[in-house]
């Protein structure tokens, strides 16, 4: 078969299935609004979750790194690439943090990829939830190590598992066989990985339940505070300080490209953790360094969230979820009480997960429908979410365009 027709022959498939995905260009214009081929819309969609993206400090920081630095960091951090900016977002991190360091890599997803396969590999075992972001599941496979996983957020499931890791370790959790076929045998690590909000569910994991068991089990925590950073906790430093479990997670994780307004990943922790990292962690070792004007806008963006723009954003995000929470609820739709500005709309079938989203978009709301491989199949899903920079009558308008879009469809509220 030709190449050509390979991918020809995919791409329909998709097309059948309803889960072909398309680009299309949105230029924000102010607020929540983006301007797109169909015209003004206001999205729902983004994880701008305090709008810091668009703040004149964040902006501002940027612009004046990259005339100071320079638009690329010209190589990776271990050759020449390690400026001003990156130096200084990684004190601004641990600052926020309260840890002695902070490592940031180009994306949440490099951070990932490059921290578990550091840590743990062939011989050791890595314990993941179910529902665990992509990144994490690809650097699983990726560090060699067994991959285990509980069933989403099940903690009699995730003890069941770190039973069985507390005879398997022995042999280092390779087969029978394989252990009996000789080499040096030693004792394999345990590493449990889960986030503290999960992403397409906005739900939270139980972390002082998951430490307590991990402790007793003698495994290491990686924490994905993706959807924590930012929000949760009286200093916005996530879930892990709001449940004071700060210095009891081995590797606590975060990504500057959601409540902090800019791009990257980041870990945080002692300085032996940073210096192991620095020269362990692949896609750190032999990538390019983040744009200069990439590290200034973050570390502005950890500096508005430390500080009293921080609370007060916070606080208007918070007020945007409860009025959304109540008109959903109100309109017939069975929600959990909020923990996050994810607020997930079950639909089910992929179809018509896509048709609501298209009559949402007529409505001129921007909710894209969130299908597999992003979540299994059948529990489509509208993925609501919330931001600071959402107004009062921006909810209004999104509860009443989902009315209308309901009644189009003809699909009730789940
Ligand atoms: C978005 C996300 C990532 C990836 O971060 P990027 O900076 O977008 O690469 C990792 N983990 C979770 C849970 C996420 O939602």
């Amino acid at each position: 078969m030709s190449f050509e027709r390979f991918l020809n022959q995919q791409l329909a498939d998709w097309d059948r299935q309803r889960l072909r995905r398309r680009l299309k260009v949105a230029r924000p214009v102010s607020g929540m609004r983006v301007a797109t081929e169909e015209g003004e819309l206001l999205v729902f969609s983004s994880n701008d979750y305090l709008g810091l993206s668009r703040h004149p400090a964040v902006v501002a920081a940027a612009v004046r790194a990259a005339e100071a630095e320079g638009a690329g960091a010209g190589a990776a951090r271990l050759v020449c690439g390690s400026t001003e900016a990156h130096a200084r977002l990684e004190s601004a991190l641990a600052a926020f943090k309260g840890s002695e360091r902070a490592l940031g890599f180009s994306s949440g997803y490099a951070a990932a990829l490059g921290v578990l396969p550091a840590v743990v590999g062939p011989g050791d075992c890595v314990v993941l939830d179910r529902l665990a972001h992509a990144c994490l599941v690809d650097a699983a496979r990726l560090s060699g190590a067994r991959l285990r996983v509980f069933r989403h957020n099940d903690l009699n499931d995730l003890e069941r598992i770190l039973r069985w890791t507390d005879e398997a370790r022995v042999r280092g959790f390779r087969s029978e066989t394989a252990a009996a076929g000789g080499g040096r045998i030693e004792p394999g690590r345990v590493l449990v990985v889960t986030e503290s909000v999960f992403s397409m569910d906005g739900d939270r994991a139980p972390l002082r339940e998951i430490v307590a068991l991990k402790t007793r089990h003698d495994a290491w925590l990686l924490v994905d505070e993706a959807h924590g950073t930012g929000l949760c906790g009286a200093g916005r430093r996530g879930v892990i300080e709001e449940l004071g479990l700060e210095g009891r997670v081995e590797l606590p994780m975060g990504t500057l490209g959601k409540a902090l307004g800019a791009a990257g990943g980041f870990v945080s922790g002692s300085v032996s953790l940073i210096d192991f990292l620095v020269n362990r962690a692949r896609s750190f070792v032999f990538s390019t360094a983040p744009p200069p004007a990439v590290a200034a806008a973050a570390a502005a963006g950890v500096e508005l969230v430390r500080g009293a723009e921080g609370a007060v954003r916070v606080a208007r995000l918070n007020a945007n979820l409860e009025a959304m929470h109540t008109g959903l609820v109100e309109a017939g739709w069975k929600l959990a009480a909020p923990v996050s500005p994810i607020v997930p709309l079950h639909v089910g079938d992929e179809g018509e997960a896509v048709r609501l989203s298209e009559a949402l978009r007529e409505e001129g709301l921007l909710v894209p429908a969130i299908r597999y491989p992003t979540v299994p199949r059948g529990r489509a899903r509208l993925r609501v979410t919330l931001s600071a920079a959402h107004d009062a009558e921006d909810i209004a308008a999104f509860q009443r365009g989902l009315v209308r879009a309901l009644n189009r469809t003809g699909l009730a509220p789940g």
